[in-house]
């Protein structure tokens, strides 16, 4: 996995649990194309949901430069089905398309992108994001980075009850994100969390399996099925038919860094993430907590 991402810190292994102990708590998936979830965090948001989370996508970009044919109009549709199957897929509750120009974002206002993510994170009350590290080294898509820096920003502001107090008319509080999973995107970007997957590898291939249009994934199997039998060839590994032939390239050649990842760590499988734990600045005030130790070891009468 060195060669894709690197370790920092003591890295902590997130396991399956038992049962549904994120109950009550909701998670946004943030992605700027219809391939992103489904390359990076896929496996982690299905165990997630299987334990409890309630889980939105948002999707930034309207994608129109990639699909298959000449039409941008074309390649957005296509796009958006196969965003909305992947939301079904995983479990997700609802999609929201942000629609903005593809690979353009950075001609978009950083001010209204923020204020769109405050206002979803407070309406859905969300606890955790996932999405790019804002401050991911070799990040070279705009849409990435600008994407991953709203949402960064936009997560403790929307717990302030100055900023946009208007939303207040509809019914709408501050409530400020929790906790923060930059998955990895590109070499030399750091992970400190590696989450199982083992269990949930067939939902991640149900996730790349709907992405067909972008990705070199979603129907790989199929073609390459096709274009093996018109050599009078066959790979047994693909399976006798299109779908199996589909999961199997998947699994065979889409799977191989959540593999790499998962033996280095005596997992199957495995995604990586830069986990930020609750909490603001290191250097901040003492919690509450704190205080009242310090209070109980301290304090004499004043007579
Ligand atoms: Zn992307």
């Amino acid at each position: 996995m060195e060669q894709h991402a690197i370790p920092v810190g003591d890295v902590h292994v997130e396991r399956c649990l038992p049962g549904r102990p994120h109950a009550g708590r909701v998670l946004a998936a943030i992605q700027a194309h219809a391939d992103d979830i489904p390359l990076y965090c896929a496996g982690t948001v299905a165990k997630l949901i299987d334990e409890g989370y309630t889980a939105y996508l948002i999707q930034t970009t309207n994608d129109e430069k990639c699909g298959p044919t000449h039409s941008s109009g074309d390649t957005i549709l296509r796009n958006e089905r196969e965003v909305e199957e992947l939301g079904r897929a995983l479990g997700f509750s609802d999609v929201f398309f942000l629609g903005y120009r593809n690979h353009l974002m950075d001609e978009a206002s950083p001010i209204e992108l923020r204020l769109r993510f405050i206002f979803l994170f407070r309406a859905l009350k969300v606890d955790t994001v996932f999405t790019f590290n804002p401050w991911g080294h070799g990040e070279e898509n705009p849409d990435h980075w600008m994407t991953a820096q709203a949402v960064e920003a936009a997560c403790w502001m929307a717990g302030m009850n100055k900023d946009y107090p208007e939303h207040r008319a509809g019914g709408i509080t501050p409530h400020g994100v929790r906790d923060k999973y930059y998955w990895v995107v590109r070499p030399g970007q750091p992970y400190n969390r590696v989450v199982d997957i083992s269990p949930y590898i067939e939902k991640r291939i149900d996730a790349l399996r709907v992405n067909t249009t972008q990705g070199p994934a979603g129907s790989g199997g199929s073609r390459l099925r096709a274009r093996l039998a018109q050599q009078g060839l066959r790979l047994p590994a693909l399976g006798d038919d299109d779908e199996t032939a589909d999961r199997e390239y998947i699994r065979l050649f889409c799977s191989t860094a959540a593999r790499q990842l998962g033996q280095e760590y005596g997992l199957d499988y495995a995604e990586p993430f830069l986990y930020v734990p609750p909490g603001g600045s290191v250097y901040g005030f003492a919690g509450s907590d704190e205080i009242e130790r310090y209070i109980a070891g301290h304090a004499v009468p004043i007579r």
